[in-house]
């Protein structure tokens, strides 16, 4: 049961042919099973995911119109508000804290009655690519424990991949909802910035984080951001427009669709089976009347030094509240109000938080705010024209999702440079906050490859549509991990 599609499971919860609880409880079995192996989780939420199983079996049974997540379970990225359930951002600052209120996310969630699993891990702050950054443990790729799932959404792809939920919410400010998805073989969208509220996500870099779904396959991610998407007052950069039914995307139709396959991501520093599995993809597009023409993206390379000086710049603005007075963790090593500062600080953040925040205080500080900050806000408007003059051309582009494959555990750890490159297909699109989706297209060495489909701003039923028809024409996402 456990291994079923959301929308498999609506199917059978009408039909009565089988309860939210008994989907509930095979979930938690099969993460009783392998989270040992695969540790996707920092914390289980069992007690309230039955509660809601509970209520959603008799909303069914009350023959009330019932929406297509009710009475499933989801699993939550861990930097994520949960009123009442320890929200950690797999950070040792945050460790016992305990938000007042939900994220407009999870409050919408809640009120469909889906089952909420638990919350997952991430890079801690959600900076990273592989989980290696959690302040608690890493998560293992569940298609080869000895590979990193990806990050920083690390925990909800491994999750879903491994069935210990049936869908997943990831946040992505430079990939890491497609990165992690590519990574596990599953399904990840990240919505155009501003489409789903960032109320009680927490930030990371503001005009770049979004909220979005991780799956299993293309029509449970556009049931999810049915449930996610629309305006919402608390949250400022929230754009109020009317929100479609994704739904109705999904149309087995690539019918004289304008592909643009970005040639600067199909060349230097990308394996060649994820070049040759694109290709093949593109192929797979053509037959379907799609007409696929290659496509430059002059300033994609300035994109990974853009978003390294504009996201720490942001970081370390938005981690300026961790002081050890309203949130988390206090240092008692605490003489006077200065070092109490400062040891908190000291043994909250890891060393990457670390990095960036003393990146991001550099980077704005008097004397080389210009040179910096202001030079990499200029070149995100060149690479947002690059998008536009694309979009003129082009009904969607079309990449690799990441270089390569999952990488080994502690093959990149110690060298964050190329840590940082295995994001340099995603980090353009959240500079010019379009969305973009990231969906399993073969593999290499018995691990997933992911194709990225990118579509022009609030054109997320283009993009969903071009996606449902690739799944349609292959099979790779009915491919499951042997645990
Ligand atoms: N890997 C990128 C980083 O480390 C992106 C992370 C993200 O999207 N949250 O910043």
């Amino acid at each position: 049961m456990n291994s079923l599609t959301a929308h498999e499971l609506h199917q059978l919860l009408l039909n009565k042919k089988v309860s939210s609880v008994e989907i509930t409880e095979a979930v938690f079995k099969q993460i009783e099973k392998n989270e040992d192996k695969v540790k996707a989780y920092v914390s289980l939420t069992k007690e309230k995911a039955l509660k809601n199983a509970e209520e959603a079996d008799k909303r069914i049974r009350s023959g009330e119109n019932i929406p297509p997540l009710c009475g499933i379970p989801i699993a939550i990225k861990d930097n994520m508000c949960t009123k009442g359930t320890r929200t950690t951002c797999s950070s040792k600052i945050l460790n016992n804290y305990l938000p007042p209120y939900d994220a407009t996310i999870v409050k919408k969630l809640d009120d469909l009655l889906a089952v909420p699993t638990g919350k997952t891990n991430l890079d801690e702050f959600a900076m990273g690519s592989s989980t290696e950054n959690s302040g608690y443990f890493t998560t293992k790729n569940p298609w080869d424990l000895k590979t990193v799932p990806g990050g920083s959404s690390g925990g909800s792809a491994a999750a879903t991949a491994a069935d210990e939920c049936i869908l997943a919410l990831g946040s992505d400010t430079g990939g890491s909802i497609r990165q992690p998805a590519s990574f596990c073989g599953v399904v990840g969208l990240k919505p155009t910035y501003g489409l789903v509220s960032r109320y009680g996500l927490i930030a990371f870099a503001s005009s770049l984080d979004q909220i979005g779904p991780i799956t299993k396959d293309v029509t449970d991610a556009a049931l999810l951001l049915n449930a996610i998407a629309g305006y919402d007052q608390k949250d400022s950069t929230s754009v109020n427009r009317p929100v479609p039914n994704y739904q109705n995307s999904l149309v087995n139709s690539a019918d004289k669709l304008r592909i643009g396959l970005i040639s600067d991501l199909m060349g230097k520093g990308i394996d060649e089976d994820v070049k040759k599995a694109i290709k093949t993809a593109a192929r797979v597009f053509e037959s379907m009347g799609a007409i696929v023409e290659e496509v430059s993206m002059p300033t994609f390379e300035y994109a990974v030094p853009t978003y390294y000086i504009i996201a720490p710049a942001e970081a370390s603005s938005n981690l300026a509240r961790f002081d050890g007075v309203k949130f988390g963790h206090r240092s008692k090593e605490a003489p006077d109000l200065i070092n109490m500062y400062y040891n908190t600080r000291k043994e909250g953040f890891g060393s990457e938080v670390k990095r960036r925040i003393m990146i991001g205080t550099y980077v704005l500080s008097a004397g080389y705010y210009d040179a910096f900050y202001l030079k990499a806000l200029k070149a995100r408007t060149l690479i947002k024209q690059d998008f536009e003059k694309a979009f003129k051309r082009f009904d969607i582009l079309i990449s690799p999702t990441a270089p390569s494959v999952a990488f080994k555990i502690g093959e990149k750890a110690n060298d964050p440079l190329s840590m940082y490159l295995s994001d340099i297909a995603t980090i353009p699109v959240n500079l010019a906050g379009l969305p973009a989706i990231s969906l399993p297209c073969g593999f290499s060495k018995g691990l997933p490859i992911g194709l990225q489909i990118i579509g022009d701003a609030f054109a997320e039923e283009k993009t969903l549509q071009a996606a449902f028809a690739y799944e349609q024409h292959t099979d790779w996402h009915k491919k499951r991990p042997k645990l």
